[in-house]
């Protein structure tokens, strides 16, 4: 942090971790050390628990945009420090900074404050939080560093123990698009996220979910804020413009898997938070629509306005990629879909992909997969080959493997 060490050997250092791998003690006092780069927040446990909540990256991954407000609305109080794009997959700070008028450098004070009053606040690392794992983070970014067991459990913990959390749930991915690709590989970061944790003198709970395919339906950046705003609106992106209906509970619809982990990682919020009720709490606040105010209000503490939330909208006219053969969709190039996401959402900040199609789906040739939104659509070129398709029937990948508790 005193700027003596190059970055080309900081980068260096990380390729080694990456290859080499890092033992257990090894990410415990990397955590230790980046914890200790800044402040660290404080909240008074007598006046109730913080929790929070973290994924180690995914794609279309909306779950902190739509259960941190949940888990408030409920009663919960989340402080939530959270990242940048990484890799292909999508940093809920660039989501929100896509909401016109949204600050995501929160002052410690205005954090705790926002915290207290509000019961929820989403921010991003600054030069007093967290410093080292905002310069190591945009370093590993740039130099294909990210998957490292040792190096990702450090970012996550570091942030979610200076941000001052009592207890914490964790997301941990896994399939292709995941940097912890294999099952295996997820549980031990699981349980090394649950153990450094405990180290701290926190408790943790850490799911292992899957990364098969894009866990919502849309990928980029504010075309994600869509989705989870109209989720909170039980609403999908593309079935209705109209508040007035999306509000309403739309009975008999069944819940994507966005929505379904949505409601478990709220109710592990809620658990965490010693509130009883668990998923059906959740799901009530989801359908009450009080989910929905919680994210306007929480959305309005941080400078932009309800009527800036509820302005984005998504292109009428997108690309729509269509399947070249009937069948069963079988595997999703998910990375190929996230690093597609990313760059559209970078001129066009409600760029990116709606996905169509899901493994075990039934196709048939000319239905859309997905459709492309955003100022530089012509540029993304072999979308329809990022879905295959075989005539045989194809299972669903589930959607929880693993919960690793302390
Ligand atoms: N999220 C983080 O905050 N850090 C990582 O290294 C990966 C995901």
């Amino acid at each position: 942090m005193e700027g003596r060490i190059d970055e080309a050997q900081m980068a260096a250092l990380f390729m080694a971790c990456v290859w080499r791998g890092m033992t257990f003690e090894e990410a415990h006092a990397l955590t230790d050390a980046m914890v200790r780069s800044g402040e660290t927040v404080t909240f008074d446990r007598s006046r109730g628990i913080i929790v929070d909540k973290h994924s180690s990256g995914g794609v279309s991954d909306i779950i902190s945009l739509a259960a941190v407000p949940l888990a408030a609305a409920c009663g919960a109080r989340v402080a939530k420090l959270s990242g940048r794009a990484l890799g292909h997959t999508g940093g809920t700070i660039d989501k929100l900074e896509a909401i016109p008028g949204f600050n995501a450098a929160l002052s410690l004070d205005a954090f705790v404050r926002q915290v207290e009053r509000v019961g929820c606040a989403i921010a991003a690392q600054t030069q007093a939080l967290v410093p080292a794992d905002k310069r190591i983070y945009n370093l590993r970014d740039r130099t294909g560093t990210v998957p490292s067991m040792g190096l990702i459990a450090a970012s996550i913990v570091s942030k979610k123990i200076a941000c001052g959390a009592h207890a914490i749930v964790f997301d941990v991915k896994t399939g292709p698009a995941s940097f912890t690709p294999e099952p295996d590989q997820a549980r031990e970061l699981a349980h090394w996220v649950v153990e450094i944790c405990k180290g701290f003198g926190r408790k943790a709970i850490a799911f292992v979910t899957d990364m098969h395919q894009p866990l919502g339906r849309t990928v980029g950046t504010g075309i994600e804020i869509v989705e989870a705003r109209d989720l909170l609106r039980s609403c999908h992106p593309e079935v209705s413009k109209d508040p007035e209906v999306t509000l309403r509970h739309r009975s008999g619809q069944a819940p994507g898997r966005g929505t379904e982990l949505t409601l478990k990682i709220t109710a592990a919020l809620l658990d965490a938070s010693e509130i009883a009720g668990g998923e059906e709490r959740a799901r009530q606040a989801l359908n009450d629509g009080s989910g929905y105010a919680k994210l306007v209000e929480m959305v309005e503490a941080q400078g932009a306005s309800r009527s800036a939330l509820e302005g984005m909208e998504l292109d009428a006219k997108p690309l729509t990629v269509k399947a070249a053969q009937s069948g069963f969709v079988h595997a999703i190039d998910v990375v190929h879909l996230g690093n597609a996401g990313r760059r559209l959402s970078q001129n066009d900040k409600l760029g990116g992909l709606f996905i169509c199609a899901q493994i075990g789906d039934r196709i048939e040739a000319g239905q859309p997969l997905a459709r492309v939104y955003g100022a530089d659509k012509e540029h993304v070129r072999n979308l329809e080959a990022s879905f295959k398709i075989s005539a045989t029937p194809a299972e669903p990948p589930k959607l929880i493997y693993e919960t690793v508790s302390s």
